[in-house]
Parts: C-alpha cells; sequence; structure tokens
C-alpha cells in the first residue's frame, strides 16, 4: 500500500496524519486561521514532518488533502474560503509537493469527509453513499461505487442549498430557505433566540445567563436533553427539516447508505429521531424501504480518511471515474 501524508484543513481545527488505509500517526492542531495562510500552513507542514518522523517514513508516495471549498482540484488551489479570509488562490497543493517531493491531490472538505465515511466508515460495503455534515452550514458529498461523484463543474452535493422552504429565512448563499437556513447549528441558535423572546421561564435563559449571544446549537441541545420545552421544539423542527432534506437525497440518489455527521449530531436522538422518521415518511416508499440512515463512524477523523484515500485514488489515476 502507498505511503500517504493526509491533511484535513477546517475553519477552526486542522490535521495531519501518516496514512496507509488506516491512520498510523496523527496530529490535531487549532488553525488559528486569523494570524494568516502564511502561518497556519507553516505550522501544518511542521506538524506533518513531525508524524511522518513518528513512523519514520523518510519517503512518501503521495499526498491527499481536505480543504475547505471554493477549490481549484487541477491547479491545487484553495480559493476564498468564507471561513477563511486572506486564502485567495493559495497552491496549497504545490506547496507540500515541494516540501516533501511526492505529488498531492486535493478535495472538499465535505466530498472528503463523505469518501472517508463510505470507504472505512459507516458506509463500508455499500454501493451508493451520500453524506450530511450538520454543522454551523450544512455541507453533502456523494459517493457510488467508491468514488467522489463532483458533478460537472466539481460542484455537485450541495445538499444543504437545497430550497425546502422559498419563504423562509434568509441562508449565507443569498437565497431564502435552503436546508442550511432551517436545520444547521446557525439555524438552530437563530431560531432558539427568537423563540426565547417570548419564553422568559425557559431553562436555556438560565444555561446563557440571560445573554442571547452565548446561545449556541450545542447549549440549545443541552438545554432539550434536560426537557426544556422550547429547545425541544427547536431540535425537533430542525430535525423534521433535515428528514425532508434527505427524503429528497434519497428520492434522487437511491442510496443505500445516508450518513449524518457534524457537530450538530452530538445531539444524538432528539434531532435522528425526528429526521429519520420525516425522511423515511416523505422519501419514495421503494426507495425508503433499502435505505439505512446512520450517524457518522469516524468520530472527528472523517476528513483524514477521506484525504488519505483521495490520495491512493489519485495515485491509481481513479479520481475522475465519476
Ligand atoms: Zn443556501
Amino acid at each position: 500500500m502507498p505511503r500517504v501524508l493526509a491533511i484535513d484543513i477546517g475553519g477552526t481545527r486542522m490535521r495531519a496524519a501518516a496514512f496507509e488505509g488506516e491512520l498510523l500517526a496523527y496530529e490535531v492542531l487549532a488553525t488559528e486561521v486569523e494570524k494568516g495562510p502564511d502561518h497556519v500552513i507553516k505550522r501544518l507542514l511542521e506538524a506533518s514532518h513531525r508524524v511522518l518522523k513518528k513512523v519514520s517514513w523518510e519517503k512518501i508516495d503521495g499526498i491527499g488533502m481536505a480543504v475547505p471549498g471554493p477549490l481549484d482540484r487541477v491547479k491545487k488551489t484553495i480559493n476564498s474560503p468564507p471561513n477563511m479570509p486572506g486564502w485567495d488562490n493559495i497552491p496549497i497543493g504545490d506547496i507540500f509537493e515541494s516540501e516533501f517531493n511526492a505529488p498531492s491531490f486535493i478535495d472538499n472538505d465535505a466530498n472528503a469527509a463523505a469518501l472517508g465515511e463510505a470507504i472505512y466508515g459507516a458506509g463500508k460495503g455499500a454501493s451508493v453513499v451520500t453524506y450530511f455534515t450538520v454543522s454551523t452550514g450544512i455541507g453533502g458529498g456523494c459517493v457510488i461505487k467508491g468514488h467522489i461523484f463532483h458533478g460537472a463543474g466539481d460542484n455537485a452535493a450541495e445538499f444543504g442549498h437545497q430550497k425546502l422552504d422559498p419563504f423562509g429565512p434568509p441562508c449565507g448563499c443569498g437565497r431564502r430557505g435552503c436546508l442550511e437556513a432551517l436545520a444547521s447549528g446557525t439555524a438552530i441558535a437563530r431560531r432558539a433566540k427568537e423563540l426565547l423572546l417570548h419564553n422568559p421561564q425557559s431553562l436555556l435563559w438560565q444555561i446563557v445567563q440571560g445573554n442571547i449571544d452565548k446561545v449556541s446549537a450545542r447549549l440549545v441541545a443541552e438545554a432539550a436533553s434536560k426537557g426544556d420545552a422550547l429547545s425541544l421544539r427547536v431540535i425537533q423542527e430542525a430535525g423534521f427539516w433535515l428528514g425532508l432534506g434527505i427524503a429528497n437525497i434519497i428520492n434522487l440518489f437511491n442510496p443505500k447508505v445516508v450518513i449524518l455527521g457534524g457537530g450538530v449530531m452530538n445531539a444524538g436522538e432528539l434531532i435522528l429521531k425526528p429526521a429519520r422518521e420525516t425522511a423515511l415518511q416523505k422519501a419514495i416508499p421503494q426507495l425508503a424501504s433499502i435505505v439505512e440512515i446512520k450517524v457518522a463512524g469516524l468520530g472527528e477523523f472523517p476528513g483524514l480518511y477521506g484525504a488519505g484515500e483521495v490520495a491512493l485514488q489519485g495515485l491509481r489515476g481513479e479520481l475522475d471515474t465519476l
């Protein structure tokens, strides 16, 4: 098996690993995105050298990278992701190639995570896997027979921006009522804040000590788990919208497995139950009858596994099979 350096760059955390079909050694670092690309890349290169040293690899065969979009997979550049100011046209592939003298292959974080889960995680063995990452925003990925479906312009599987309610809340993409505007962590916090103003007795008020700016999806989930009616309602509504979004994807792709990852899924059954019930109820019965809706299986590492697999497939010339 080729020896791969796997890299996963996120807005909050970044990771480097020695990958050989499994993670042999890895490091997780705070990205410190506010300090700019030079600082971030320098620390990531240093971490990469440390993990390769841990496994005593003096030479590697390839580099796989999961990075925030938009990106250019051919030029291997990161092109101004909304959550990473100053990352304009950064030739991340070339930088790592010249440092480690090996070819690099890059893809966006949601696609990489989908691939990681499809091959090594909750979707192992399934022919068609769709993946939702439910976090600050909502990303998606579709893996067919072990390969990422990229679309004609490399931007397929924007599951978070399917339109569920044309008169719904505004979305980061400039439109209204996208799944992301209804079920992401940001949407959950926003909805809870709206309802809080009319519910001064809510436990959520106590948890944030009367400071509405502190309301986050994590705290809403915490209050919901303690039985707070307002928070339960918000999480259940988000679960309903997520389920509706999943039903659409089931109808479009006929997946064997739908995988749900991202921080919001830490709310567990509170969100999973309404999502699953709605998805199975709203999807076409023949398609619903064969699908499994599962939570992600690789913890905080689907992007790293996916980055590793992107490199393995790149080295075999299989990246654009679909
Ligand atoms: Zn949108």
